[in-house]
């Protein structure tokens, strides 16, 4: 079997990977050339796009932001999955807020907004604490500003007074006060049967997933249940195939959606190491029509993100249980490079390997890691 994924990052070349046991061979696409390329080396590969759509059992995506002449040009195949609708939602926040409240699926306080003049209304129904965000080709925190105090918003609005709000416009959401970021990831298949992954908590640092811990700790048997119907009514809702992330915010015993990613996740890279069946793994059979395999984790897991740093030793991988996966990109800014996953018995357990873990790398580029190995011990 064949699946070609628009997008050739590290999520394609995961997918390659949990592709080769399957039988299933994986393609990716490289969106500014428009052409195949092997999802590892990056190199073209001897074929059209035409003849790589031909040849596919299924489309996929490993990131939101494709071209939308290209994903119009990939659902006329019929084997785009999930759907064209679902991935513009996953691309345009004005799409996914209006989704979320047509669902009735609880998500931040908010207003679209299409002239900066609209922004004094915000401030006076949301309040001063507020986080504006273009409404498209934002992620890891780009393209978002931040309002908190209202003798600010004079000059915030001078900054966003180039951007043209009628082609783009911007999502003013309420600043949240909330406990913590969880994000739930599962499966649909083409039957509507859905799995989902235990949740995971993610500790972000300006704006960017830093680590994940899987299962999340403290859950409710309620809150598992409130993420579980969140899953359940966007997937069902959109018609979905395929894995879909939904990040949350926990405040109190309520769940928030902040949103939706059609894809694989970030935030799901434990389950490569940590549950029986990993995302990539999952997702490859939801769009190839083949059984779903079972999301279970083995035992705590985390997964910490390599971003914008290469330099640490590779004697990390002596601590048992500890895993690196590395993306093979040039180093730039703050880019994900890698990520190191951890597996172990208890949390406590997990608590130590991350802190011994924590010695083994520059603090700067790791700012989340000891104290959230403290947590855990
Ligand atoms: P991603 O890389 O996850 O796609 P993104 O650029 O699309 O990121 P968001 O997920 O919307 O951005 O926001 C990034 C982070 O900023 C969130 O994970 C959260 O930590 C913080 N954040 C976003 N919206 C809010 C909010 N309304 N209140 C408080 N914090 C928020
Ligand atoms: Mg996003
Ligand atoms: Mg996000």
């Amino acid at each position: 079997m064949q699946v070609l994924v628009y997008g050739a990052g590290q999520l394609a070349q995961m997918m390659y990977l949990a592709g080769v046991p399957l039988g299933i061979d994986v393609q990716a696409v490289d969106v500014g050339s428009e052409t195949v390329v092997h999802p590892v080396s990056k190199q073209p590969l001897d074929m059209s796009l035409m003849q790589a759509i031909e040849a596919a059992d299924a489309l996929t995506v490993e990131f939101e932001h494709v071209p939308e002449h290209l994903l119009e040009e990939a659902a006329k195949s019929g084997k785009l999955m999930p759907g064209i609708e679902t991935i513009l939602v996953g691309a345009d926040r004005v799409r996914e807020k209006h989704l979320l409240d047509t669902l009735k699926v609880a998500n931040c306080p908010h207003q679209v907004v299409t002239d900066l003049a609209q922004l004094d209304d915000c401030v006076a129904t949301l309040g001063e604490r507020l986080i504006i965000k273009a409404s498209r080709d934002g992620y890891d925190g780009y393209g978002q500003w931040r309002l908190t105090d209202a003798s600010a918003l004079e000059a915030l609005k001078a900054q966003l007074s180039s951007l043209d709000l009628t082609a783009v416009p911007l999502v003013v959401e309420q600043m949240l006060d909330f406990d913590r970021e969880l994000s739930i990831i599962g499966i649909r298949s083409k039957s509507g049967e859905i799995k989902v992954y235990p949740l995971a908590e993610n500790l972000h640092h300006q704006g960017q997933l830093h680590v994940s811990v899987a299962p999340a700790t403290d859950i409710s048997d309620e809150l598992t249940e409130q993420a579980q119907q969140i899953f359940t009514t966007l997937a069902e809702g959109m018609d979905y195939v395929g894995v879909l992330a939904v990040e949350l915010f926990q405040c109190g015993d309520k769940l928030l959606v902040n949103e939706l990613a059609p894809r694989v996740h970030n935030s799901g890279h434990w389950t490569l190491t940590g549950a029986i069946t990993s995302q990539f793994d999952n997702h490859l059979r939801a769009v190839c029509g083949l059984p779903l395999g079972d999301t279970v984790e083995l035992g705590p897991s985390a997964m910490v993100n390599v971003i914008g740093c290469t330099g640490f030793s590779r004697d990390l991988l002596s601590i048992p249980g500890c895993h690196l996966h590395w993306y093979g990109k040039t180093v730039r800014g703050k880019r994900k490079m890698g990520h190191i996953n951890v597996t172990a018995d208890s949390y406590q357990e997990l608590g130590n390997k991350l802190a011994e873990l924590a010695q083994t790398l520059p603090e700067e580029a790791f700012p989340k890691l000891a104290k959230e190995a403290k947590r855990l011990q």
